[in-house]
């Protein structure tokens, strides 16, 4: 076969780029908080791609084949787990035929295996709406859980990635000293909201309500997934209730209907990295969440 000196040169700046791309993590990142705690915990030596942003529900997402081709060069998926992407994330395993980033492999990492979930049903019924069976997945909206999410994340990190242990090792080192400071300094202006009581849109706040200290006393959906009625909210007026929680995904009509009928504030918070305008790190992403839900009466 008939080769010049062109196509040889070609061929080998080619294999550099190769080289130089594959020195890089490939991270397939499910949701946009991961993606920005693998940007925390990884910096430059991850190239990290974002499979959902802010403004798509997790719950449901299209199996694009732009996705499939992600999949596929990923050395690793970090996902919420849990059942959250059950809808979509299997189908991109099969397709992908990447057997990196399978359930079980190293290469790919659940977040909720990191940590203790909340809301394990003793029976799961479908009846009862979107339940998830494992328990609430919605573990991003808790910074202490975050903190042992990005412990466990780091140990992955060098784990496959072992030539680069000593960067990952630092880089986690230096993201927990910052979190740590900054989690006493969130903790000290939310001590006043213990004891509030909250009507919730979704049940995706539970751990935030669980870390804040507050109170559930409903939610908008009648169940997990399913959007508000009339009925169920007449029901709730009655509830004695300190504030509305949702957020910028859910249809308002619901709130600001019971927000008027009750006289308590309705207040929009980033439910992930980036949901709201000035929320777009993990740690602006909670400064944004501990500033509105304190500002409360003046929501
Ligand atoms: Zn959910």
């Amino acid at each position: 076969m008939h080769c010049n000196n062109r196509s040889l040169i070609g061929l080998l700046f080619g294999l550099l780029l190769v080289g130089t791309a594959q020195a890089k993590l490939n991270v397939f990142a499910c949701e946009p908080e991961w993606a920005a705690l693998v940007t925390e915990l990884a910096g430059e030596q991850a190239e990290v791609f974002a499979a959902t942003h802010a403004g798509q529900d997790p719950h449901h997402v299209q199996a694009r084949p732009s996705l499939i081709a992600r999949l596929r060069s990923a050395d690793l998926a970090v996902c919420t787990g849990a059942e959250l992407e059950t809808g979509w994330m299997p189908m991109l395993q099969r397709r992908a035929r990447n057997p990196r980033v399978l359930p079980g492999q190293p290469g790919y990492f659940a977040a909720t295996g990191a940590v203790t979930l909340l809301e394990k049903p003793a029976a799961l019924d479908r009846a009862e709406g979107d339940v998830h069976g494992e328990g609430n997945p919605h573990v991003q909206l808790d910074p202490r859980r975050m903190l042992e999410i990005a412990e466990a994340l780091s140990a992955r990190l060098q784990q496959i990635d072992a030539v680069n242990s000593t960067l990952y090792l630092r880089r986690w080192q230096d993201f927990a000293a910052r979190w740590q400071v900054a989690l006493a300094r969130w903790q000290g202006v939310v001590a006043a909201l213990r004891g509030k009581r909250v009507v919730v849109h979704h049940q995706e706040w539970v751990y935030l309500l669980d870390w804040l200290g507050v109170q559930r006393v409903g939610s908008l959906e009648p169940k997990p997934g399913i959007p508000p009625n009339m009925a169920h909210l007449a029901q709730l007026k009655q509830q004695s209730a300190d504030l509305i929680l949702l957020s910028p995904l859910n249809d308002k009509k619901p709130s600001d209907w019971l927000q008027s009928q009750m006289g308590i504030p309705a207040i929009v918070l980033p439910h992930t990295v980036g949901a709201v305008p000035g929320s777009d790190d993990l740690f602006s992403f909670f400064e944004t969440i501990v500033k509105r839900i304190t500002a409360l009466g003046h929501a």
